[in-house]
């Protein structure tokens, strides 16, 4: 059996997984721009991990792995203490370390990750490693984990030693040995048998650690679920959707009439089931009741960057560069504005300065999940000291126009139980049902997000095409909610 620790971390998941991917990878969903773009980062945050172990070599990556074992040992008989991407094979069992540190008394792994923690499945990672390593009679020292370190601030300059964090997991990874070979011999049992595919029911393990890229294989093809089922009511792994599960129930509409649901549980199934629109007018009058024209639709649009590029930013942090913002007045007039920053320097100053100067301290804002809108302006507030008095008032005057979806005062069965503005859009206004899948390059939030952050990458022409594509995106989520506002509306008075 060859495995390498990719194969060996994707058959912890799920061992149909593994020989889907040995033996019928066609199946599998190629990767999308936004894991694309993980794995991007991922790469970008290995490499400056390197620079904590200085003064070392890297292993050059080759489609042969013999010859970057060889020049991992060349490495190592040369007396050099950090060897990056250093290769070694034990049994088949095919290992690249990210950084190996060599010193007289012995090795240390350092795997490095671009998430905020030690996840479960990197202990595996680790202990993949060691195992192949200890195999071939090296001394493990340690086994760590590098990750990135959510409480750091970026100063002038980049810290490195502030940005990482290095967890020493040894015992974990020596934990975990004791098991490692019956979890080898479970491998080669499925992988042997070329012809049939495991037998592996669906579940939990298909989203965690992480989202399967066989899912569109077992869940659609496979086993008929459809898009919208039970799967969307009852979380997965849950008692009551392992049940339904049992009794091979997974459309909604097969759910009997007296299975114990909570209240919000009945009323999304009820929806669904009888194909019905329930509007609570009393509720939406008292909602729009809430607001005065002139009404400011706003959104925003942020990015996030693993490694600080901006002072005064933390790992991830959501960096907004990008609003629309839709001005309604009573008599039906609508004005729009907009900021989209530069791309390469920091947006958040004149993104503050600009929103002062669009929205006013008295008027209402709407937002859709407004959550997302207040925690960015709180954040701006917290740092543009200056502008503070005029964002917190911002903050304080918005309303949310999700409420009546979120707390069902308007349903339809199309919303498949979702209130988010993608499935309120079209389930209200059919003739909005691909208005977003008709916008040019960037259709989601993800996209605009992956966009940005790109965006210094672009030459001039693709960057303004690029630019004009996030203007027309985040454009229609403002349109969006002033169609929705007037869709409420109209219904009140049929
Ligand atoms: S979708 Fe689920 S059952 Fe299918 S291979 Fe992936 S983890 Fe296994």
């Amino acid at each position: 059996m060859t495995l390498s620790k990719s194969l060996y971390t994707r058959g912890i998941q799920c061992q149909k997984s593994l020989w889907l991917k040995k033996h019928n990878p066609s199946v599998l969903t190629l990767p999308d721009a936004s894991a694309q773009a993980v794995f991007e980062t991922g790469n970008v945050v290995g490499d400056l991990a390197c620079e904590l172990f200085p003064n070392g070599e890297a292993v050059p990556f080759s489609r042969d792995s013999d010859e970057m074992i060889a020049t991992t040992k060349k490495w190592m008989d040369d007396g050099v203490q950090n060897i990056y991407e250093a290769t070694f094979n034990y049994d088949g069992i095919l290992v690249m370390v990210d950084i190996l540190h060599v010193c007289e008394e012995g090795v240390s792994i350092y795997e490095v990750k671009s998430s905020t923690s030690v996840k479960d499945i990197y202990l595996h990672d680790v202990s993949i490693q060691y195992y192949v390593l200890k195999s071939l009679g090296f001394h493990v020292k340690s086994a760590n984990v590098v990750h990135i370190n959510s409480s750091y601030i970026r100063g002038d300059d980049l810290d490195l030693s502030e940005l990482f964090s290095v967890a020493d997991v040894t015992v974990e990874a020596v934990a975990l040995q004791e098991n490692i070979l019956n979890v080898l011999g479970e491998f080669e049992a499925c992988l042997s048998d070329k012809e049939n595919e495991p037998d592996i029911e669906i579940g939990k393990h298909c989203k965690n650690p992480y989202e399967c890229d066989a899912m569109e294989y077992c869940w659609r093809e496979q086993r008929g679920i459809p898009e919208y089922s039970v799967f969307n009511i009852f979380n997965l792994g849950s008692k009551k959707q392992v049940e339904l599960y049992a009794k091979g129930i997974v459309d909604i509409k097969e759910i009997p009439d007296d299975f114990t649901m909570t209240d919000k549980q009945s009323q999304a199934v009820k929806n669904y089931k009888s194909n019905e629109t329930h509007i609570d007018r009393e509720a939406i009058k008292a909602f729009i009741n809430t607001l005065t024209y002139p009404i400011y639709h706003l959104d925003f649009e942020t990015f996030q960057q693993a490694i600080p590029e901006f002072k005064g930013v933390s790992p991830f942090m959501q960096i907004p560069f990008q609003y629309s913002l839709h001005v309604e007045h009573e008599d039906g007039k609508l004005e729009h504005c907009e900021f989209l920053a530069q791309d390469g320097e920091d947006p958040k100053a004149l993104l503050a300065q600009k929103l002062c100067e669009d929205i006013p301290c008295d008027v209402t804002v709407l937002a859709y999940n407004m959550g997302f809108e207040k925690g960015v302006i709180r954040k701006l507030a917290t740092e543009y000291e200056e502008l503070s008095p005029h964002l917190l008032a911002i903050h304080d005057n918005i309303k949310d126009l999700m409420t009546p979806f979120q707390q069902k005062h308007y349903v339809t069965s199309s919303m498949n139980g979702s209130y988010s503005i993608k499935y309120v859009l079209p389930a209200l206004m059919p003739e909005m049902q691909n208005a977003y899948k008709q916008l040019d390059g960037v259709q989601n939030g993800g996209e605009a997000m992956n966009a940005f952050a790109n965006m210094s990458k672009l030459g001039e022409v693709e960057k303004q095409r690029m630019r004009n594509s996030l203007l027309e995106y985040c454009k229609l989520d403002t349109l969006a909610m002033v169609l929705v506002l007037n869709k409420l509306k109209e219904d009140l008075n049929e």
